[in-house]
């Protein structure tokens, strides 16, 4: 028998933490880069409050219901754990009874709070009252980092903050102004991504079309080569680094400027996808000016309609508020036969509610509950003729559908999306079992699809 025992394996307790991600795809990036941190630091993440050492809730602000939603979470994991860090745009609104954040009034017990986009101040309230672990052997992580979204589609924020103020909105003053990614790591993010495996890249800020403009679009480098820090060279280059890979570049939150002319024939050549998530919000130049809207001033009709001669196949989406504070019958139709003749083909609509904080409280007018709600659901029924028009269009045709879910092997259908259909906020295209016995659907991958029929918002293919 030796006399040299073996070391005793030593045992290293792995603490845990909770995540709780709430809000839009901005805050859901900052949540991907707080867990990319945390398991390289070796920490694991738990499923439940029950079973984690510490839980971390990224807060909502934006609306009041978000605003209670948010701290509604906070109380459950409170009550359930005890020990809870907050972070996100709540954590960036002050108290109303002169607190230091409205958080910490209404749950003084939490560890502690911080604002949107602070990894670092969460990662170090973290280490605070749960010491990070000291093992070699969890200090790996994958080099697109931790996607909270399906492995095949991913959020690349460019920027944070904005530079508008318009009045129904608080973002700024919650995420402050424009600052904008240096492109060279924007593009190796987005590297990263198509090599783990991301068929589908999502652009989002909250103002892609100003993308650089705090850095006077200065330019950077990219593989060795000079590129502007600008919304168009950043979609080419997109553009060029999916295309091996064969994925899509999607642009979200972009505006009307003049300047998104000319990312058009970017969608036309097939390098970006022919998709533009534009959030009008009206269409009425007064009541854009009320909003402070940024390029207010633009003659929107026309600039679709020449985006519409420059790419036919160009799909639109946006987002709209009936019932802004003053706004009459007259601006309201306004509003409804921009949508007929624009042919917005994916548009939701919010009544007008007003937000804490939001100069647009201060505007005269203020519609009753009742006419913003009619006003919205009058507006559905057009936004919806419009866009169940242009489904129908499709019947007949064959699309490229990228496959979310594919249960039974892939061979009993499933559900994708074509590139008229953003994930979460548009529609889908539910596959039929596919036409060849031998053909199989996988999730993440694409298919084509012949399109048979219209179910409501979203279109029924057989896989060809
Ligand atoms: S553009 Fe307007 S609505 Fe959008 S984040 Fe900036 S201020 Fe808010």
């Amino acid at each position: 028998m030796s006399d040299t025992a073996a070391p005793e394996a030593q045992h290293i307790t792995v603490p845990k933490v909770g995540f709780v991600s709430l809000g839009c795809p901005k805050a859901l990036t900052d949540s991907e880069l707080i867990l990319t941190q945390l398991s390289a630091e070796g920490y694991q993440t738990s499923k439940t409050f029950e079973g984690a050492d510490l839980v971390i809730v990224n807060t909502c602000g934006f609306i009041d219901e978000a605003v209670k939603e948010s701290l509604d979470t906070i109380g459950e994991a409170l009550a359930a754990n005890g020990r809870v860090i907050v972070t996100g745009c709540l954590g960036a609104k002050a108290g109303q009874a002169g607190g230091d954040t409205l958080v910490k009034e209404i749950h003084p017990s939490v560890l502690a709070v911080t604002g949107p986009h602070a990894t670092q101040e969460v990662m170090d309230a973290v280490h605070a009252h749960l010491p990070k672990p000291h093992d070699p052997f969890v200090d790996l992580v994958p080099p697109a980092g931790i996607k909270l979204t399906p492995r095949h589609y991913a959020y690349l924020k460019i920027s944070e903050g904005c530079n508008h103020r318009c009045t129904f909105c608080i973002i700024p003053s919650m995420r402050g102004d424009l600052v904008s990614r240096p492109i060279g790591d924007v593009l190796k993010e987005a590297r990263a991504l198509f090599e783990g495996g991301v068929k589908e890249l999502l652009v989002v800020s909250q103002d892609t079309s100003a993308y650089g403009v705090d850095l006077k679009y200065r330019t950077g480098f990219w593989d060795g080569r000079p590129v502007k820090t600008r919304m168009l060279e950043l979609a080419q280059a997109l553009g060029e680094i999916a295309a091996p890979y064969g994925a899509w570049v999607r642009l979200h939150y972009v505006y009307p400027y003049p300047s998104v002319d000319e990312a058009i024939p970017l969608m036309a050549q097939g390098l970006i996808l022919p998709y533009l998530d534009v959030p009008f919000q009206h269409s009425h130049p007064d009541v854009l000016r009320r909003m402070k809207r940024p390029a207010s001033g633009e003659r929107n009709l026309e600039r679709i309609e020449r985006w519409r001669e420059a790419c036919p196949e160009i799909v639109i989406r946006s987002t709209f508020i009936a019932g802004f504070p003053g706004e009459t019958e007259e601006e309201f139709q306004h509003l409804l036969d921009f949508v007929r003749e624009a042919q917005i083909d994916r548009a939701g609509c919010f009544a007008y509610s007003p937000v804490e904080g939001a100069a647009a409280n201060a505007l005269a007018g203020m519609l009753p509950k009742e006419v913003r709600e009619e006003r919205r659901a009058r507006f559905m029924t057009v936004a919806e003729e419009v866009s169940a028009a242009k489904l129908r269009s499709r019947i007949g045709a064959t699309m490229q559908v990228l496959v979310d879910s594919a249960p039974a092997l892939g061979r009993k259908g499933g559900v994708g999306r074509s590139y008229a259909d953003a994930p979460e906020i548009d529609g889908t295209v539910r596959l039929l079992p596919p036409e060849k016995l031998s053909k199989q659907l996988r999730v993440g991958e694409f298919t084509r699809a012949r399109i048979v029929a219209t179910e409501g918002h979203d279109l029924v293919g057989v896989p060809v």
